[in-house]
């Protein structure tokens, strides 16, 4: 009498389908009978897992059918086994391995060359209904978002709560369908607070400071500058939430399955009750990425230069060391690809090592400098304008403007033509390319002539004084900086708002420094070349 081990699986997506554990069990007790099979052992399982090593039911049906307990597998149908055709093929040469057999409803052992076949192609049908039913649920979830309900509700932004099916049953939120985003009104206030705070100039690590004391986050016990970050540049709290933002990718590596969420990029916008105004958002973006570069790092161990000298090959920032052989510190700037060692792809960038006492000493003697005469900056910043006044040249305006007037007249001569021509008989269809060209070249031409006036127009009206503003928060850093009871991390940031970057270049064979000012004009860049001895 043969011996028959039942193998069952249902996988949570597809429960509401009508093949449950009971419907599978029947079939197979049914198949068994029919085979005259005594059922030797049943093994059930509820998993979807892309490994079947990792289904412990199946590599138990699997280990009594090796150990000879059984010689035939019953399956409810072959995709049970596995939901790829390798996966089936694996495990029903394990089957075959240990002489013994395997039957489904909807296929039974034959090892002839035809069965081989049969066992290919319901491998491929299980896999393509396995990418249906992820086709099906993606392409429904895609059209709820595309009408403005959130279909993923269990992980909401902070100071938000999506409504869910369970909610409407217990009659909470009457006004809002399953779906929508409703504020948590507390922690709307308080992450609206948080926006404002960084707005106003605090520092990532000293909002979340303010926030752990002020309540707990959505996950986690503990609020980091990184949570934070990653809040701040969600663009749901200007209304904008999405579905579709993260993909997750998934690998098989050995026998553990590697997840990570990438940005796809191509999200779903939909609506939800802004916490902050669109203006606001953006000038937080703006300081998010500006900061990211300059700010980062450990206060306690921070370089006065980090994050503002940049490699002058790589433009990289350069990184600071302090490092102490046989009592003697040495502290130097150098490329973060000073050393094989150091970059991933094993090259070598820019192996100097700057002094950093020399650098910073210059630097801040020099920035002294300009604050005792302020008439160099004014010079430095006229220069600057005069640069900026020969990239926008007036006479620029007048070609555009010519340009177009020509192009006027080609469009009335096309026009004439295409009157003649259809009057003698021609298809008025073959002049339809020459108006699309004469449109599409003014396009072009409109759009650069509005880009020259907006110019023009930024040129001519006044400015803010901005050597006198930029004297002034010089003088106030400058005081401030030779303080003794500042930390480097204070210094650092200090420096770090009103000096953009600093390029180290030779100059006849000495290390100077080209300083670009950060200025509150925003568009103004000064150079202010720089060399030993300091001469400006
Ligand atoms: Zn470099």
């Amino acid at each position: 009498m043969k011996r028959a081990a039942i193998y069952l699986r249902v996988s949570t997506s597809e429960q509401l389908n009508g093949t449950s554990i009971d419907g599978q069990k029947a079939a197979c007790l049914g198949l068994a009978a029919s085979e005259g099979a005594q059922v030797v052992g049943c093994y059930s399982e509820d998993a979807s897992g892309a490994l079947y090593t990792a289904r412990p039911a199946l590599m138990e049906a699997l280990a009594s059918i090796e150990r000879g307990e059984a010689d035939v597998l019953i399956a409810f149908k072959i995709d049970r086994l596995g939901r790829s055709a390798r996966i089936i093929r694996d495990v029903v040469d394990r089957i075959v391995a240990a002489d013994a057999t395997v039957l489904t409803t909807d296929y039974k052992l034959d090892k002839s060359a035809m069965g081989t076949l049969m066992l290919n192609m319901l491998g491929s049908f299980a896999e393509m209904e396995k990418d249906g039913i992820l086709e099906r649920t993606k392409g429904g979830s895609l059209r709820r978002a595309q009408s403005g309900v959130q279909p993923q509700r269990s992980r909401v932004a902070f100071g938000y709560h999506v409504v869910t099916n369970p909610d409407k049953q217990r009659g909470l939120y009457p006004e809002s369908a399953p779906g929508t985003y409703v504020l948590d009104p507390q922690k709307a206030q308080v992450m609206g607070e948080a926006f404002r705070m960084y707005d106003g100039g605090a520092s990532l690590r000293s909002v979340a400071k303010w926030l752990q004391g002020t309540c707990s986050p959505s996950r986690g016990s503990a609020w980091y500058a990184s949570t934070l970050r990653a809040l701040l540049s969600n663009p749901i709290f200007k209304g904008q939430a999405s579905y579709g933002r993260h993909k997750k990718i998934t690998k098989e590596k050995g026998n553990t399955t590697i997840s990570r969420m990438v940005l796809t990029g191509n999200a779903v916008i939909i609506p939800c009750p802004a916490i902050v105004d669109a203006a606001l958002w953006d000038r937080v973006q703006i300081r998010l990425s500006e900061a990211r570069q300059t700010f980062s790092g450990n206060p306690a161990r921070k370089h006065l230069l980090s994050g503002l000298l940049r490699c002058p090959l790589c433009a990289r920032s350069m990184k600071g060391t302090r490092r102490t052989i046989k009592e003697t510190t040495y502290h130097y700037y150098s490329c973060p690809h000073s050393r094989p060692s150091r970059s991933i792809s094993g090259t070598v960038c820019n192996p100097k090592l700057l002094d950093a006492h020399v650098a910073e000493s210059l630097i801040l003697h020099g920035i002294g400098d300009i604050v005792s005469r302020p008439e160099v900056l004014r010079e430095a910043l006229d220069a600057y304008r005069r640069m900026e006044m020969v990239v926008f040249d007036p006479a620029s305006i007048a070609s555009a403007e010519a340009a177009l007037r020509a192009l006027d007249a080609r469009e009335t001569a096309t026009v004439t033509a295409q009157v003649q021509g259809i009057q003698a008989g021609a298809n008025p269809a073959v002049y339809g390319s020459a108006f699309a060209k004469i449109a599409e070249e003014r396009t072009t031409l409109t759009k650069r002539l509005n880009e020259l006036k907006t110019q023009q127009k930024s040129f001519a009206s006044e400015r803010l004084d901005d050597a006198t503003l930029m004297t002034a928060a010089l003088r106030d850093a400058t005081t401030a900086l030779s303080s003794p009871y500042l930390t480097d991390g204070e210094r650092h940031d200090l420096l770090a708002r009103v000096v953009e970057k600093v390029i180290p270049e030779e100059v006849e064979g000495e290390t100077g420094y080209r300083v670009f000012l950060r200025s509150d004009a925003e568009t103004v860049h000064i150079t202010q070349p720089m060399r030993q001895p300091v001469a400006l």
